[in-house]
């Protein structure tokens, strides 16, 4: 009887969960692992050995079920309020000294940068700095305080009911079914031109587009229980898909410039 009210409550309240699912995250790493150079390749290998861009990636949701990780908990996102300017949301991050992935994401470059940080501590950064890169490209991780991202948007995916965060996080990238490797083979196309626009734009600038598609996200549902699906899906794929690409070719370029 406990089992069965437990698995009511579970499918009744999903998880309020702050981060692309595991394959958004496994995605990015994926594509990034092909867009490193060799010198970087080898770097990533020396400090993660076995475990690839894509595999290290969920790590920094793993830890969350660990109490000794707790301060990390505020590093997966940024909450802005809504109409900003790309100038106003620039001059907001470098205003803020708290935790957050725009702080964070610097503090973790500039560390694995540092030769005399230690190295037993460069397989965490390196998990984290993979991981932030992802959570900035899902829009929802640059959305608004009083609704956490999302988190208390309740819509309907067919008839099962979710937050508009967890949509963006992985209903939307799970509803395709396929595997990591699959989808990154499959969305893992770039001009050169392209590629070098999304990788020399300043990292403010990630965060200006996500909270731009964010407030697209946020306008396009009028919070009271919407019903997406098909429509839906049809509507963002590929914009959800273009968050993926970028977010890859944008870390193996950090990647590139770190281990330089
Ligand atoms: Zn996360």
């Amino acid at each position: 009887m406990r089992k069965i009210l437990f698995a009511a409550l579970v499918i009744y309240f999903p998880s309020q969960c702050m981060a692309w699912g595991l394959l958004g995250h496994r995605i990015v790493g994926q594509i990034a692992q092909t867009h490193l150079t060799t010198k970087a390749a080898r770097a990533v290998k020396a400090i993660l050995g076995n475990e690839d861009l894509a595999m290290c990636s969920n790590w920094p949701d793993f830890i969350k079920s660990d109490t000794s990780y707790k301060h990390l908990s505020n590093w997966h996102y940024v909450n802005l309020k809504g109409g900003l300017t790309e100038a106003q949301v620039i001059e907001q991050l470098n205003a803020d000294t708290a935790a957050n992935a725009y702080t964070k994401l610097n503090f973790l470059v500039a560390q694995l940068k540092d030769k005399t940080t230690d190295p037993s501590l460069k397989p965490m950064y390196l998990r984290l700095l993979v991981h932030l890169v992802g959570d900035i490209h899902q829009p929802m991780h640059v959305g608004r305080l009083d609704d956490l991202g999302g988190n208390r948007i309740r819509v309907l995916w067919f008839k099962d009911p979710y937050n508009l965060h967890q949509i963006w996080d992985e209903v939307l990238i799970d509803f395709q079914q396929l595997s990591y490797t699959e989808y990154a083979k499959a969305i893992n196309f770039s001009t050169k031109m392209q590629c070098q626009q999304w990788q020399q734009q300043p990292r403010e600038h990630w965060f200006y587009e996500s909270y731009q598609l964010a407030s697209l996200i946020y306008s396009d549902v009028k919070g009271n229980e919407d019903k997406l699906g098909f429509q839906y899906n049809f509507k963002y794929k590929a914009l959800m898909e273009e968050q993926l690409l970028k977010g890859g070719i944008r870390l193996a370029a950090v990647l590139n410039d770190i281990f330089s």
